[in-house]
């Protein structure tokens, strides 16, 4: 069986999804690549969770050619493809319809860095893509949703905001392996919830400001990060 230890994590990350309610049913999907063999490893389409093996999942090339696997792979393969190739050092795409992030995605609006929960793991507000033309929609519907984000990023930085709203659709969310693209999925509905709350509270609520989210961001990201143990210390 090719690539058993990336399995185990894209398996490990896809159940992250549900262990922490993100997902219902077999929705969501988490994707975690290998550079150096440019394979893909990615949740079959339609399997529960509750019964899916490292060997259930399916291995594809960058053309979203099945390489391994019995199953087929999850209908949203060629966004997963279309990431990896626009955002070179990723290592892991997730994609939920978790609800408060999806409501956001919805109402097509961005979501605001409210406070230093959003800013410590994005920086700057979580952008929407624009919304699909229908040629788009008619033509290879999951790959040019992979464009439309990778339209988003050309004015926004992809390692420093690891997630999009693809309008009326949902988040897709990424990281340097799968289970930092499933954790930053957790993180994003967190942080889409809280500023759901804020406008709630106040109409009027304002971002937080540029000096307070540069200083979040920068001390767990970065050259001078300074966030938690230094990497190597017990
Ligand atoms: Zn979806």
């Amino acid at each position: 069986m090719l690539l058993p230890s990336l399995r185990e994590q894209v398996l490990e990350a896809n159940l992250e999804l549900v262990r922490r309610g993100l997902v219902l049913y077999t929705f969501g999907n988490v994707s975690g690549i290998s550079r150096q063999d440019g394979l893909v490893v990615i949740k079959p389409s339609g399997v529960p969770y509750e019964v899916m093996k490292p060997s259930d999942l399916v291995v594809t090339d960058l053309d979203g050619k099945i390489v391994e696997g019995d199953m087929r792979p999850s209908s949203d393969l060629p966004t997963h493809v279309a990431l990896y190739k626009a955002f070179p050092e990723i290592g892991g795409v997730a994609h939920t319809h978790s609800e408060y992030a999806t409501a956001w995605a919805q109402a097509r609006q961005p979501i605001p860095c409210f406070g230093t929960t959003h800013a410590d793991y994005f920086h700057g507000p979580v952008p929407v893509t624009e919304v699909l033309a229908s040629h788009d929609i008619v033509g290879d519907y999951e790959l040019n949703t992979g464009h439309a984000i990778a339209k988003t990023f050309q004015k926004n930085d992809y390692a420093r905001i690891p997630a999009v709203l693809v309008a009326n659709h949902g988040p897709f969310c990424w990281g340097s392996d799968a289970a930092a693209a499933a954790h930053n999925a957790v993180i994003l509905e967190s942080i889409a919830r809280m500023a759901y709350f804020t406008r709630g509270i106040s109409v009027d609520a304002q971002p937080i400001g540029r000096e307070l989210h540069d200083k979040h961001f920068l001390r767990k990201h970065g050259a001078t990060a300074y966030y938690g143990q230094p990497k190597g210390s017990k």
